[in-house]
């Protein structure tokens, strides 16, 4: 079934050329040789690019010699509609097929060089609100070469938010600016899915890798809510390391670690670590969660040097579709590919990027599918077997995790405001002057302290502190309650653009149910 699937895949693709080509498999509804009767559940297959239609072919035919109940309906992603004028690399088609089947499970593609295409991972991250990126990095020695024998570890990665909001401005002839984005329906709902699947997965401890020394509002949003919720699993351990320390750790004594949950753009770069440490990149699969929809794939990209030559590994997205058999409560057929496969590499069989030079026996992409589907039903003797519980599996998602519920808002109070300036590099008190004549009749607000680059630089600057040409200038409230209003600032901006300064932005000074919404400057 797999194989015609496959070939009618290939064949239509090669047909069509760059036109866009969707196939739906609905009609060829896969069901349980045992129970006959019971429906297969749809999910939206992309066979990708470079050895994504090899590794795909491969992972299918397991799948389906195991007994998995899937209806795959394939979806063209990637090169071929990038190619096609299509930016995002993915079509209205495959949009709709994803919204409706909610399962996806997704070879690597290429993305073109250049030309401005748009990432479709973080397209379709984003798009499907898929917050959380989950990553099992385990190491399989002896079996496969590594210098940390031990490693048993989860990355669950927040993947919405942070440094990838992709909010970027150029602000001055010297300045450019990235927001970092941090949100607490973001943070709680990460950080629940961690708790979720630690205590749904035997899993004992839970580690939480920020630098919230450093971005105290931010990061210690993220580490705050670990704590809240963290309290509600008296049964898990919880544990921090700020990020440096902990990538460090992360990288000599990965056995310290259990589940780790972290920001973007922290758990971008430890999950890549940790999973090179494990032995190839060839072997870690990973989960995209949603609210309403799920992304399963491997973690390598489309290999265009291996290509087409039957040498990819297909165990990355292998243990991407177990994940995702977990996903759709099909745990008992997760479990048997699972123990098939570890006791396919018990075997000594690998393919190419897992020989080493040992004394193994290396096969191609096919035949290693063949050895696991020969394997079926059978336990590894060395590893631990795998044995994914009906119960858990369900909990194990997002499916159950509670929708974000939002709190009642807070009270907000405005007690100031800072502008933003581009001005050439002059003196700071120079330029409190500057700011303080042509405002001096406001008499609601006043000059607090001028930062460069974040450091205070008036009142009371070094000589010695740097400047760029852009300026942060702090105005507060001068009257007895601390407030000012909207008013107030629009008369501001008026009195310093009527002086000839160049504001760039401004940034609302607020407390909320009057805790300070705002840093204070560095030496403040
Ligand atoms: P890559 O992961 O494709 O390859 C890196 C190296 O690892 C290569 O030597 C490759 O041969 C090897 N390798 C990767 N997967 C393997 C496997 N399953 N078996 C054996 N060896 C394997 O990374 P790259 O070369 O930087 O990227 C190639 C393309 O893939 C680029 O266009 C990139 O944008 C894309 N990419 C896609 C995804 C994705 O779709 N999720 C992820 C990463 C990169």
């Amino acid at each position: 079934m797999i194989d015609s699937l496959y070939s009618s895949y290939m064949s239509a693709n090669l047909a069509a050329g760059s036109r866009k080509t969707i196939m739906n498999f609905e009609s060829h509804k896969l069901l349980t040789p045992a129970s006959g009767a019971s429906l297969a559940t749809p999910i939206t297959v992309a066979y990708g690019d470079g050895i994504g239609p090899e590794i795909m072919q491969a992972t299918l035919r397991i799948l389906e010699a195991a007994g998995a109940r899937i209806a795959p309906e394939t979806v063209d992603i990637g090169e071929k509609v990038y190619l096609g004028g299509n930016s995002a690399g993915i079509e209205d088609s495959a949009w709709e097929s994803l919204r409706r089947t909610k399962v996806f499970l997704k070879a690597p593609i290429t993305t073109p060089s250049g030309g401005g295409y748009k990432s479709l991972n973080v397209t379709v991250r984003k798009t499907l609100g898929l917050y959380a990126n989950v990553r099992p990095c385990v190491s399989y020695a002896p079996f496969v070469d590594t210098l940390h024998p031990k490693m048993d570890l989860v990355i669950v990665r927040e993947n919405e938010e942070d440094l990838y909001a992709g909010i970027e401005h150029r602000q001055t002839d010297e300045v450019f600016q990235c927001l970092k984005l941090i949100t607490r329906p973001g943070c709680e709902k990460i950080v629940r899915y961690a708790f979720e699947y630690a205590k749904n997965n035997g899993r004992k401890k839970v580690t939480c890798m920020i630098k919230d020394n450093i971005m105290k509002m931010t990061d210690g949003l993220f580490y705050q809510v670990f704590e809240e919720i963290g309290a509600q699993y008296p049964e898990i351990t919880r544990d921090r390391f700020i990020i440096d320390i902990g990538a460090a750790k992360l990288a000599t004594k990965p056995e310290m670690f259990d589940v780790i949950v972290t920001p973007n753009l922290y758990g971008d770069i430890i999950s890549d670590i940790a999973a090179e440490m494990t032995g190839s990149v060839g072997l870690a699969g990973s989960a995209n969660i949603g609210e309403h929809v799920a992304m399963f794939e491997a973690i390598h990209g489309s290999a265009p040097d291996i290509a087409g030559k039957d040498m990819a590994n297909p165990s990355g997205l292998l243990l991407g579709a177990v994940m995702m058999l977990v996903h759709i409560g099909q745990h008992a057929v997760a479990s048997k590919i699972h123990n098939a496969w570890l006791a396919t590499l018990e075997a000594g069989i690998q393919t190419a990027d897992l020989a080493h030079g040992k004394q193994l026996k290396t096969v191609g992409t096919a035949a290693f599918a063949d050895e696991v589907i020969a394997r079926l039903g059978q336990m590894p003797k060395q590893f631990k077997p795998v044995a994914y519980a009906a119960s858990k599996a369900a909990k194990a998602t997002s499916a159950a995790t509670p929708l974000y519920t939002r709190a009642q808002p807070l009270k907000k109070a405005l007690v100031g405001v800072d502008i933003f300036l581009h001005a050439r590099p002059i003196s700071p008190a120079y330029l409190a002057t500057m700011l303080q004549s042509p405002t001096a009749a406001l008499a609601e607000v006043k000059l607090q302290m001028i930062t460069n680059r974040g450091v205070k630089v008036w009142p009371n600057g070094f000589d010695e502190t740097f400047c760029t040409d852009h300026w942060r200038c702090r105005f507060v409230a001068t009257n007895t309650e601390g407030t000012i209003t909207q008013r107030d600032i629009v008369s501001l901006l008026s009195a310093l653009t009527e002086a000839g300064l160049d504001v760039i932005k401004t940034e609302n000074l607020c407390t909320f149910d009057g805790e300070r919404g705002f840093a204070l400057g560095q030496g403040q």
